[in-house]
């Protein structure tokens, strides 16, 4: 706690925070995916972006690149490392990311289609991020649908919706208001970000298009303006651990690995692991901390980079023994002592019947 209060007064150094995206089918949840990982990027110059295990680490000098052209950018101070966006869209990776019933996505990005307003599955979203408190931004996606959308780069969104012909505006604002009112029978108030009240209680619609990139510069720097406005005080980062496993991985010549997301704290080679498994918590060595290789030499496959050690947050696959009976969507602690190894199986264990008592009253 005092450590806590040392680290906001010295403004101690931040984590990268998580985002996940989420959404009805075909919104263009992987579109904006791709977009802000750039993987399109055919030149292989991603500037810095790199590959994790299940998650994209775009470093906080690539964002300021592509957030350039937005109005006010001078005042987003960029003070953290980057963002760790989760690679697979969709409930069951934002489920996974728990920690205790709350969430550790720290940001995520409701992708809803503008010709379509909210879908059931945007509605699911929508609740899970409420019931997790986990605040989000609207994607409002595929503007360029429009009636006769003029596209443009490297321009505020606010400056192209200004230079569509009437028509297009008018089409824009009718949709707009239908998804407004689409959240407001979800008990919620938005508004288009450049008109948001009070974004402590509106949800902020930002206007984007996956395919031709309006609108992209803005989601990031409302993301990053988030992070260090409401969001900062999570973001410090802290040596206590905090990891939880993503996806439990047979890899051939590995044997079973488990994608982690670490959140905070540091992860070493050796480090003794409690985890949650079907027969009960699973007491391991890690035997590697492994990443994958860097984007231009990813032809060998499944061929990854050992680290000796790995700090958050970052994506990382462990490997070790005895993890083929290893459950996803569950913490993982590290015993610094021989004789915390007692502590933490008793801990595990508590979190996995509340994690199972959770998911049958679900
Ligand atoms: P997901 O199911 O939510 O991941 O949706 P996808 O990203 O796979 O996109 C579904 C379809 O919509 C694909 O054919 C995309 O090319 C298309 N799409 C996604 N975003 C946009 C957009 O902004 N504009 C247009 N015109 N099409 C889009």
């Amino acid at each position: 706690r005092r450590q806590d209060n040392e680290a906001n007064k010295t403004g101690n150094p931040l984590r990268a925070a998580v985002v996940c995206v989420l959404g009805h089918v075909d919104t263009g949840k992987t579109k904006i995916l791709d977009k802000l990982r750039r993987t399109n990027v055919q030149d292989g110059e991603a500037g810095g972006i790199t590959q994790q295990i299940g998650a994209t680490n775009v470093p906080i000098e690539n964002i300021k690149e592509q957030t350039k052209h937005v109005k006010g950018v001078n005042e987003i101070a960029f003070k953290l490392p980057g963002l760790l966006i989760i690679d697979t869209p969709g409930h069951e990776s934002f489920s996974n990311l728990r920690n205790r019933g709350s969430s550790l996505c720290d940001i995520a990005i409701l992708v809803v289609d503008i010709m379509h307003g909210l879908e059931p599955q945007t509605i699911e979203s929508i609740n899970l991020l409420k019931q997790k408190k986990t605040p989000f931004l609207v994607a409002l996606n595929k503007i360029d649908r429009l009636y006769d959308w003029q596209s443009a780069q490297r321009k505020d969104v606010r400056d192209i919706l200004k230079m569509q012909q009437p028509n297009t505006q008018l089409e824009f604002e009718k949709r707009c208001k239908g998804v407004i009112l689409d959240f407001a029978e979800q008990g919620l108030n938005a508004a288009l970000f450049y008109e948001n009240p009070d974004p402590r209680t509106y949800v902020s619609l930002v206007p984007t298009s996956a395919v031709t990139g309006e609108g992209m510069g803005n989601l990031l720097a409302m993301i990053v303006q988030a992070c260090e406005g409401p969001l900062h005080k999570r973001l410090i980062f802290s040596q206590q651990l905090l990891a939880t496993v993503l996806e439990v991985k047979a890899i051939p010549g590995l044997g079973t690995t488990i994608d982690t997301i670490l959140i905070n704290g540091t992860l070493h080679e050796g480090d003794t692991m409690v985890l949650a498994g079907t027969d009960g918590p699973i007491v391991t060595q890690i035997r590697s901390l492994l990443m994958p290789q860097p984007m231009k030499e990813l032809r060998v496959k499944n061929a990854y980079i050992e680290h000796k050690e790995v700090v958050g947050a970052q994506g990382v696959k462990i490997a070790a023994k005895e993890l083929e009976k290893a459950i996803a969507g569950l913490n993982l602690q590290i015993a610094q002592k021989p004789d915390e190894v007692d502590v933490l199986k008793e801990e595990v264990s508590r979190e996995l019947k509340s994690a199972l008592s959770s998911i049958k009253l679900s």
